[in-house]
């Protein structure tokens, strides 16, 4: 099927990269998120449309079949995949992503042997790094749906395998760029794979994400790779955005733990902590119940919200709100203080909130809220743990050390809800349980905020 002329086609896919910017512009605020990624299918619909009308496609059943199977396990995928299980469900769609950009370079060594260097040495760059990137984001997936352990995977020998392999695999480079030969490109391709996952293996717990991000970006830049061989201008453009913006998304996730990006790579490797224990300590702390707390916020002059990953579990965004409200009724100044690193993926407490109608304004992010705690009376801290935890400050051997955090100890009093004493994401005891203005309120956040809830209406 070739009905359109080059000049709509490039208008077309011009039209595309457009939509894809204007995406990207959008889900850079939760406000217009969702219309944003309305934006992003749109294009990608019409650069598939533009594509199927322009080539010559001998192979089109196949190609039917190969979309009918992929929408028929991706679209329930998708649908009922957990919020709290999105970045499984990214690295899975990222690997899948790289790993055909890998093959389509596969292809273009089997049937163009005349390509030239600049060609040859996308090509080979494509194998290489998309083949890393499916191979990556696979461990990924593994490791956050606890397939494996979740924790680093250091292997007797792995530092040195590790760049013995990246020589090993940057030589294959070189030689497929220079000889053009399928089968050192189906060597590359294997080298690549074994690459990815010696890459990945060393990684583990918080750090986990900030790779998926680094994978999403090197999987743009096998796509922008390809278009260049290809010759077509969207997948160079498409493929340019997801790098620039993956790269950016990894700089800004590390930034926020208070990690670097080689940190992250190769902290396991060079003997240094990346995750804690799962321990659960038996040191007494002060229990209250949920008629205690309502008390002590129904006479408060301002009370903080700190959402974390735990609101996500027990789903309690509606009845938070829906407390925030009649305490707002009586007259309480009601704010929620939001860490860039809280739940489990970037913007998480802001989508949760957004569902349950949460106005924007109300949302501080950290540099804004900290200087609020001071003045506060209470903190209610909604299954948040790691991103409350002075140990970022005071504990050098931490994984979370360095990370900024939300300094809830300055306010009068802190609640922490959560279920048991075991610790948050990054393994480690949070001091701040056991200070003496720290209550806890046990059980399940949507179960305590109910109870808490009703008693303050009854108040
Ligand atoms: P944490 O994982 O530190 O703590 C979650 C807390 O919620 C735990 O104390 C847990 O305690 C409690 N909890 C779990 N389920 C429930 C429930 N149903 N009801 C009540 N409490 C519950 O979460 P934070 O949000 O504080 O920190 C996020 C962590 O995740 C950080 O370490 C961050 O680095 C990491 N991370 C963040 C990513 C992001 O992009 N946002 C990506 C990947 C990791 P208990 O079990 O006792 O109930």
């Amino acid at each position: 099927m070739n009905t359109l002329s080059q000049d709509t086609v490039e208008i077309l896919y011009l039209a595309a990269a457009v939509c894809f910017i204007l995406a990207l512009k959008g889900l850079s605020s939760p406000r217009s998120a969702r219309r944003g990624n309305l934006i992003g299918a749109a294009g990608a619909l019409l650069a598939l449309g533009t594509t199927f009308l322009s080539t010559d496609l001998d192979s089109i059943v196949p190609i039917l079949l190969a979309i009918a199977l992929g929408s028929a396990i991706a679209v329930p995928a998708a649908r009922r995949v957990q919020m709290t299980q999105m970045p499984q469900l990214v690295a899975l769609f990222n690997g899948v992503g790289g790993g055909a950009a890998a093959l389509v370079a596969i292809l273009e060594l089997s049937e163009n042997s005349s390509q030239s260097a600049g060609d040859l040495a996308a090509t080979s760059f494509t194998v290489l790094v998309g083949a890393v990137s499916f191979a990556g984001s696979a461990v990924t997936f593994a490791k956050l749906q606890e397939l494996m352990t979740t924790r680093p995977v250091v292997l007797p020998g792995a530092a040195p395998a590790l760049v013995v392999g990246m020589a090993v695999c940057l030589g294959l480079s070189v030689v497929v760029t220079l000889t053009g030969n399928l089968w050192m490109g189906g060597v590359l391709l294997a080298g690549g794979l074994l690459l990815g996952v010696m890459f990945v293996l060393p990684v583990g717990g918080a750090d986990v994400p900030i790779v998926i991000s680094l994978l999403n970006a090197f999987t743009g830049l096998t796509v922008a790779a390809s278009g260049f061989v290809l010759r077509n201008t969207l997948l160079l453009v498409a493929g340019t955005l997801v790098g620039a913006s993956g790269t950016i998304l990894t700089r800004l996730m590390a930034a926020a733990m208070g990690r670097s990006v080689l940190g992250v790579l190769f902290g396991a490797l060079r003997g240094g902590s990346t995750a804690g224990s799962t321990a659960v300590s038996n040191r007494p702390v002060k229990s209250v119940g949920p008629d205690d707390v309502a008390i002590l916020l129904n006479y408060a002059r301002k009370v903080v919200v700190v959402p974390g990953y735990g609101l996500a579990v027990a789903q309690a965004q509606h009845t938070l709100r829906e407390l925030a409200e009649v305490l707002q009724g009586r007259g309480i100044e009601v704010l929620y203080g939001i860490h860039p690193v809280a739940g489990r993926m970037p913007g998480h407490m802001n989508v949760l909130l957004a569902e349950a109608n949460v106005p924007y304004t109300a949302l501080k992010e950290m540099d804004e809220v900290n200087p609020e705690f001071k003045t506060t009376d209470v903190v209610l801290v909604v299954g948040a743990n790691d991103v409350v935890n002075p140990a970022a400050k005071t504990s050098p051997g931490a994984p979370i050390y360095g990370m900024p955090i939300l300094e809830v100890s300055q306010a009068q009093q802190v609640i922490f809800l959560k279920r048991s004493m075991r610790p948050g994401f990054a393994g480690i005891e949070n001091e701040l349980l056991f200070e003496p203005t720290t209550s806890l309120l046990f059980g399940d956040a949507k179960d305590s905020l109910t109870k808490v809830l009703g008693a303050v209406k009854a108040l």
